[in-house]
């Protein structure tokens, strides 16, 4: 038998199973088995699978008109960042087609800034340990992760990596000189699910005012409803960044991501200073304007935040039930965990036998990020299934 994998890129090992159908917040393999998605796509089917609303947008452009390229004005895009604008800090908006362009355009966006104010020695970008910010030679460099940057060249100047928590670096590396932006994820994804205390959000808000830095938050992964708030930084008060960049939610499981700034960032990038052939295309923004419609909504985000409720209740029962195992529950809203004594790969395995698909991340957490539009039952499903795999499980 020939491996049907044969001629596809090693770089990920999947399961044997092969999902074929999507409804709500299960999938189907092709043998009809059912499965309660509680890692959605990595946080990216926000309003689950085969929303009618995503549906009809997309199905209705796609008999229209599906290319134009940016040569051309696409009105989905003028119609959706005048939506972002009018519900967010943001005062400009530039569509990608993943996360790691969207990053990739708040590194640029955050130098050329200081470049046109006659600083261009301003080049650094500070993040942390345990970010993630893609897969670009530019995004590992900013993430700064030794594994994703082994064997792929010289580290690129410019970057700054700074421990987790530790304060007086944080102060030294934004008085330097050199400084352009600090970068950091609001909840870490990748890292551990790991959400960065309110207090230290606003704390680097006056710092970054202080020396003239700019404040950009990674939302891809915790923004658009993730955590119950739009953005997962608005849980601080009083903190407004000068650039986001956004993806896999704002799109539902249409690929498409967005750089978010203030007009003070955005003057500089003028015309041939960025661009995208396909990003903010007819067809992402049909999509994007239905999904955004759906959760910029404060009532779909409060019912984010009571179905977190619950699904927090239940991960604390099971680590207080668990206690060999687990250590403790992290992340916050629908951007969450266990924090396990052991490597969690085989307890994913375990919980999809028992019919419930999660994630992994850093630091031996087992990830979960349902479709948002998850009810108390499923939930309660959940906390069941990996109830059961936990029992099973033998690290
Ligand atoms: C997934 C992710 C990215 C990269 O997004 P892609 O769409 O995979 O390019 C960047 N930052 C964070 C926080 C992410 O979770």
């Amino acid at each position: 038998m020939e491996d049907p994998r044969q001629h596809i890129l090693p770089v990920y090992r999947p399961p044997e199973e092969v999902f074929v159908q999507g409804e709500g917040a299960y999938m189907f393999t092709e043998d009809g088995r059912r499965y309660l998605d509680f890692i959605a796509g990595i946080a990216v089917n926000a309003l689950g699978h085969a929303h009618p609303a995503m549906i009809d947008a997309l199905r209705d452009q796609a008999g229209k008109l599906w290319h134009t390229s940016n040569m051309f004005r696409i009105k989905g895009q003028e119609e959706l960042a005048d939506k972002i604008c009018r519900d967010t800090f943001a005062d400009r908006v530039f569509f990608t087609n993943s996360g790691t362009e969207a990053i990739e355009c708040a590194i640029k966006a955050a130098r050329k800034y200081h470049w046109a104010a006659g600083d261009p020695d301003r080049i650094d970008i500070i993040t942390f340990t345990g970010a993630f910010h893609g897969r670009s030679i530019g995004a590992i460099n900013a993430g700064g992760n030794p594994k994703y940057l082994e064997g792929f060249g010289p580290k690129l100047p410019g970057f700054v990596h700074l421990e987790w928590g530790d304060h007086d670096a944080l102060k030294a590396a934004l008085a330097a000189s050199t400084t352009a932006a600090v970068l950091v994820e609001p909840v870490q994804g990748e890292g551990g699910v790991r959400a960065m205390p309110e207090q230290c959000l606003k704390g680097l808000r006056e710092l970054c005012d202080q020396h003239g830095v700019l404040l950009m938050f990674d939302e891809v992964q915790c923004g658009m409803g993730r955590t119950g708030k739009l953005w997962g930084y608005q849980w601080a008060a009083d903190v407004e960044p000068d650039v986001i960049a956004a993806a896999k939610g704002i799109g539902g499981g249409f690929p498409f991501g967005a750089c978010l700034m203030t007009e003070a960032v955005a003057e500089p990038m003028q015309p041939g200073s960025h661009g995208s052939t396909y990003g903010g295309n007819p067809l992402a923004m049909a999509v994007g304007n239905a999904v955004w419609d759906i959760i910029s909504n404060e009532e779909f985000l409060a019912n984010v935040r009571r179905v977190s409720g619950t699904l927090a209740q239940g991960l604390k029962s099971l680590a207080d039930s668990h206690p060999d195992k687990v250590e403790g529950v992290t992340g916050k809203g629908l951007l969450t965990g266990l924090r396990l004594k052991a490597d969690p790969k085989n307890l994913q395995t375990l919980c999809r036998e028992e019919g419930l698909l999660a994630g992994v991340a850093g630091n031996n957490v087992l990830r979960l990020a349902p479709p948002l539009i998850i009810d108390d039952a499923q939930v309660r499903d959940a906390v069941s299934m990996i109830d059961a795999a936990l029992t099973e499980w033998a690290p």
